[in-house]
């Protein structure tokens, strides 16, 4: 009885300490160092070190305190989702390393507040970009052209970390571009748009992990997992809900906010009604927009979210 005890406390303790330590340890820890990093002038190799530093982190929070024990066994999706982060995040490097050039074309006036001190420009900036990301990805649940590309999103069958980055390439640059447009035309600096980057990468494997952590009230105004679970519900109307990015405050506003604490999900719950057999092959997932059978089938609204967001 007692060696019980004493083999399972330490690890009671580090699931207390997942449960309630992880999401402020990713939100104010990494990005915080993140913020340091940035406004110091570091390397952009810092920054990608600390990317798979919270990458690592979020791995071992899924195996201390899994919220679904399946979820974190690979579906012969490891290699794909691997491929989906690395050109994602290549694409981002690539973006913020072209903010000086983009800013030499689209900026109509340095309004940026400079003399802020820097973690309340990245505040800014996350708040700016949370609006743009947000309403792109709604629109793309309402608009046919647009859900053909963020369906890839849509195809997991399970909930994990990595899934915020398995997304196709074109539709995250549709996201990013009206999250940071808006920012570049007043001025964003490079060392925020960095800090800006790594804020959207941390946030996603928060949005779709699979730890079982808590945040208690917070969980009403930050876009997280238990918010984010509602979003992958693959019925029509069901799934339309919680598309907030850093916050759920453009949800309460448009009346799409959705949340039930009794509710449970499984693999079962996830997906696309309306496409149980979408491409589940990296390349096969790129091509899949451009063909017909990337369009989502007409059918009754209850037959899932495409055939509902497709019109008809
Ligand atoms: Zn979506």
């Amino acid at each position: 009885m007692s060696t019980t005890t004493v083999t399972t406390t330490p690890v009671r303790v580090l699931r207390a300490a997942v449960r309630y330590g992880y999401a402020p340890a990713m939100l104010l820890g990494v990005n915080g160092a993140g913020i340091a990093l940035a406004s110091a002038g570091a390397g952009k190799i810092w920054l990608l070190a600390l990317l798979a530093a919270a990458i690592a982190a979020s791995f071992t929070a899924e195996r201390i305190l899994p919220y679904d024990q399946a979820w974190n066994r690979p579906l012969d999706d490891g290699g794909r989702d691997a491929a989906h982060t690395i050109v994602n995040e290549a694409l981002i490097l690539g973006s913020v390393a072209a903010i000086p050039a983009l800013a030499a074309v689209v900026s109509i006036a340095d309004i940026w507040p400079h003399a802020w001190p820097m973690w309340t420009q990245v505040l800014l900036a996350v708040l700016v970009a949370d609006a743009g990301i947000t309403l792109v990805h709604l629109a793309s649940h309402k608009m046919g052209p647009l859900w053909r590309f963020h369906a890839v999103h849509h195809s997991v069958k399970r909930f994990y970390g990595l899934n915020g980055l398995m997304k196709h390439p074109a539709h995250q640059t549709a996201e990013m571009t009206a999250g940071v447009a808006p920012l570049l035309v007043i001025g964003l600096p490079v060392d925020v748009a960095s800090a800006l980057a790594l804020a959207v990468a941390v946030q996603l494997l928060l949005q779709h992990s699979n730890a079982d952590y808590r945040v208690g009230p917070a969980r009403h105004l930050l876009a997280l997992n238990e918010g984010h679970r509602f979003h992958h519900l693959k019925r029509a109307g069901i799934g339309d809900v919680n598309f907030g990015l850093f916050t759920l405050v453009w949800d309460h506003l448009l009346g799409t906010y959705s949340h039930d604490p009794a509710r449970r999900f499984t693999s079962d719950d996830l997906g696309m009604a309306a496409k149980p057999h979408y491409p589940s092959r990296y390349l096969a997932q790129l091509g899949e927009p451009f063909r017909r059978s990337g369009a989502c089938a007409p059918g009754p609204a209850a037959d899932g979210a495409a055939a509902m967001a497709e019109p008809i």
